[in-house]
């Protein structure tokens, strides 16, 4: 259950604001790997700022996540490092879990197009096409497809003097080493999975699969399927399966060890605490007692950050899914501000989070904007490593920026280049959102009691000029 009450609030600290600076403004050569909605956002600010910008992409497109693929991993809990990997975790029927105006960039509004084919989607919670569609645009109407290099990926990165080397390979295998100035980070982070641990797991006989590697519901038909997570994707997935799989049991670690529910929405589907055991006749075990004989589990347990190309001779490290040390989750202290990293925080307006880091990390590299010394960027981050460990959370907790934190974080970015806050709209869209995804899971992309907000943004969108009338079709 996602509250305003499960914020931590990350440190946001004041002495650190940065003056901006009286020196020449450089132009720097600037690598960014991925054109997924992070990278293509770099790019443009980047270019925006006057640095010269490459690319990588190993895909043959921009997108990311959002270009659907039919195909999935080999080995279906990716656990082989040596497995071709998918890049993406979409399924068929995957709709976004926002609203679609709270996702778009804050001068390219995420709205439904009059110019837009059938093919488009208007809906408020369109699907992962539309999305898919107005990354497209986006990279058009600014001209970002130039700055990639597509089919190259990036194998390595390390420092060479004070600057950096990438090695990268092309689709014909074949390698090359450049030297940048400065890398930006933009590989996405829901490609690695992490995997439920279950007692007695190894002997039970059943299939697993995570669902990085989940696409259509029809493999399942009349199994007995348990779905490990209740977040957006576990949601989500379950309530795919229940037209075609016998029953749908989801466990659901939050959940306290007496809960046995039958979910709205569907009548074979139940919700119950996590699993106690998988036993090897096939049956298995949830914590409230309930035993089912079941046919496949599905993990849909999230994701682990992995930067398997970044060598930064151990300074830089993965741990308990907290990537550190991190001033503000995006430089690295004593590699600032050659390597940065974009889209590491969740729980927030990743669009707009995206686009801000971008615009900070474009405006320090050319000297517009200082970073504090180094010192005092580590002071900073063990700050907020201090305040996440005394209000009792987990190492994986530390990107987490939640409902009030997230504004906090955005509006902090905002302030050291010159941006106004983020519209308040635009945070209670994420808020509420929030909220009813939690609460209607079976109804929240059709029904829903916000129509103010959604008059607000596109009122603003209009004052902006951003837009040139409200469509008929978006209110519900
Ligand atoms: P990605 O989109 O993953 O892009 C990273 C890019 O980097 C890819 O193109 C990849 O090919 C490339 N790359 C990776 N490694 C290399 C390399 N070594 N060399 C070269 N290229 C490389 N967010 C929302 O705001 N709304 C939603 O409704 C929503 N739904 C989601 C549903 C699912 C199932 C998931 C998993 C996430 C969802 N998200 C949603 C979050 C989503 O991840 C972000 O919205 C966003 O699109 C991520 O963008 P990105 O650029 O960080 O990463």
């Amino acid at each position: 259950m996602i509250a305003p009450s499960d914020d931590w609030s990350p440190t946001i600290s004041k002495p650190t604001k940065m003056a901006p600076s009286c020196s020449p403004i450089n132009s720097l050569h600037v690598a960014v790997i991925g054109a997924g909605a992070a990278g293509l956002v770099a790019a443009r600010e980047l270019r925006r700022e006057s640095h010269s910008v490459v690319v990588f992409e190993r895909n043959t497109e921009v997108g990311g996540l959002w270009v659907y693929t039919p195909q999935s991993e080999p080995d279906p809990l990716s656990l082989d490092p040596n497995r071709t990997v998918v890049h993406s975790s979409v399924y068929d029927s995957l709709r976004t879990n926002l609203p679609r105006e709270c996702m778009g960039y804050s001068d390219f509004p995420f709205v439904p197009r009059p110019e837009h084919d059938e093919s488009r989607d208007p809906r408020r919670y369109p699907t992962h096409r539309e999305v898919l569609a107005y990354l497209r645009d986006f990279a058009r109407e600014f001209k970002l497809v130039e700055m990639v290099r597509f089919g190259t990926e990036v194998v390595r990165v390390e420092q060479d003097g004070r600057k950096w080397k990438i090695r990268s390979r092309n689709s014909d295998g074949v390698s090359r080493d450049e030297i940048f100035d400065s890398v930006v980070v933009c590989n996405g982070h829901y490609t690695e999975p992490r995997v439920a641990q279950i007692p007695g797991i190894d002997l039970w006989p059943g299939k697993q699969l995570h669902s990085h590697n989940y696409r259509v519901p029809d493999p399942f038909k009349d199994q007995v399927v348990v779905v490990i997570g209740n977040f957006a994707s576990g949601s989500d997935i379950s309530r795919d399966l229940t037209g075609v799989a016998k029953e749908v049991h989801i466990a659901a670690r939050s959940k306290p060890s007496e809960t046995y529910e039958k979910l709205p929405g569907a009548d074979n589907l139940w919700l119950h605490p996590m699993i106690e055991t998988a036993r090897k006749d096939g049956s298995i075990v949830f914590k409230n007692g309930k035993v089912v004989q079941a046919d496949t589990i599905v993990h849909c347990t999230g994701y682990i950050y992995h930067f398997p190309f970044l060598n930064t001779n151990g300074y830089i490290t993965v741990e308990d899914n907290c990537v550190g040390p991190l001033y503000k989750h995006v430089f690295p202290p004593a590699l600032a501000p050659g390597l940065s990293f974009i889209g590491l925080p969740w729980m927030t307006l990743l669009f707009t989070l995206f686009e801000l880091q971008s615009k900070w990390v474009a405006a320090v590299l050319s000297g517009r904007v200082t970073l504090p010394s180094e010192d005092k960027m580590m002071e900073d981050t063990n700050a907020l490593y201090a305040k996440r460990d005394a209000n009792g959370f987990p190492k994986r907790y530390t990107h987490r920026l939640g409902v009030v934190g997230q504004a906090e974080y955005l509006n902090w970015i905002a302030d050291q280049i010159g941006e106004p806050p983020v519209e308040q709209w635009r945070n209670k869209e994420l808020e509420d959102g929030y909220v009813r995804l939690a609460t209607q899971a079976d109804t929240f992309r059709d029904k829903w009691d916000d129509d103010h907000l959604i008059a607000e943004a596109y009122e603003d969108f209009l004052r902006q000029k951003l837009i040139s009338a409200i469509p008929s079709q978006i209110f519900g």
